[in-house]
């Protein structure tokens, strides 16, 4: 296509999102800011930290959109690689001092002096390991993480990669990619990632089950789901205000800012439709995630879902 993205066959409730986000894509970020009161910063920084993304992390972000969730965890990779190149050159130094041996020399033994770098880098690394997402263990201290942002609307990802060629430290970043793809049939290789998040997207996807599914699929054992969503509001008065917020404000903003009321409308039905955070953990269970776990943001306006590939 001219888009550069390929064609990904859809149905009609799929065709009708595609229409939601290719009209909101250009004007979604500055929405998402207006609507939460910029709320949503700080609820997808809580997702990020919750991942606790580490070296050599290999993630697919799904329904990645403009790509806000995957640029935190990249970033937050890159960080912590940093953080584990700092740690390995200091107990390379340490171990090269304890053995009597002479400070590393620059330029051509630095390539000898590496193994025993990296051999601390794997000690700490292993130290560190907390059960769940580490199937990079040793490799993470090797292979550079990478981040997928995939999606099924091009307007959406194209957004995305401008803001990704706008940002200094992404934009030579060649561990970022963006894929055109259905959640619900992830054009992925089974096993191939450590994490996997899909932040506001699965309210959105038709076949919710195959999604969870094909989730599992694409990680690797002791791989991570984690999924950012719009639920249900616990606390009784909160919830009628809330209610009224949404369903009287946000689709007037969204005929102001993005001159769309009615996709903006849809937003807010999808998100009354939803499971509630029981149900959906259920859900989750039900494709073959264990350990599962929720955690409530905003009183529940906003519900973080957590499984493992065990
Ligand atoms: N995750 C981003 C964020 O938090 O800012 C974007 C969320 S946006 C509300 C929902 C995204 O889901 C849109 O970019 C839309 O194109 C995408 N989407 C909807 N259905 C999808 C599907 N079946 N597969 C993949 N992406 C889908």
């Amino acid at each position: 296509s001219s888009t550069g993205f390929r064609q990904v066959p859809r149905d009609a409730k799929t065709g009708l999102v595609g229409q939601v986000f290719s009209s909101v894509a250009s004007s979604y970020d500055v929405m998402n800011d207006l609507m939460s009161g910029g709320l949503h910063r700080l609820w997808k920084d809580r997702l990020v930290e919750s991942l606790r993304p580490f070296p050599g992390q290999q993630h697919l972000d799904v329904a990645g959109g403009t790509g806000d969730v995957a640029f935190r965890v990249l970033r937050a990779v890159r960080a912590a690689e940093v953080q584990e190149r700092l740690a390995a050159a200091a107990a390379g130094r340490n171990s090269a001092g304890g053995r009597g041996r002479p400070p590393a020399a620059p330029a051509s033994s630095a390539a000898a002096a590496e193994p025993s770098g990296r051999e601390a880098a794997q000690q700490s690394q292993q130290q560190q390991q907390q059960p769940g997402p580490s199937s990079a263990g040793v490799a993470g201290s090797l292979v550079p993480g990478r981040v997928t942002v995939c999606d099924i609307n091009p307007d959406m990802l194209r957004v995305g990669q401008q803001k990704a060629a706008a940002a200094s430290d992404l934009a030579g970043d060649s561990g970022l990619s963006f894929v055109e793809g259905n959640a619900e049939s992830l054009p992925f290789e089974d096993a191939s990632f450590d994490s996997y998040t899909i932040a506001f997207g699965i309210r959105n996807v038709t076949d919710r089950p195959a999604a969870l599914r094909e989730a599992l699929r694409v990680l690797k054992p002791g791989g991570r789901f984690m999924c950012m969503e719009f639920s249900t509001v616990t606390q009784p008065g909160l919830r009628e205000l809330y209610d009224a917020y949404s369903f009287a404000v946000i689709p007037r903003i969204g005929g102001l800012v993005a001159g769309d009321a009615g996709s903006y409308q849809y937003l807010v039905e999808s998100i009354r439709q939803f499971p509630d955070q029981e149900t959906f953990a259920r859900m989750i269970e039900d494709a073959g995630f264990r350990a599962v776990t929720y955690e409530n943001l905003t009183a529940g306006v906003v519900a973080i879902h957590s499984g493992f590939k065990l």
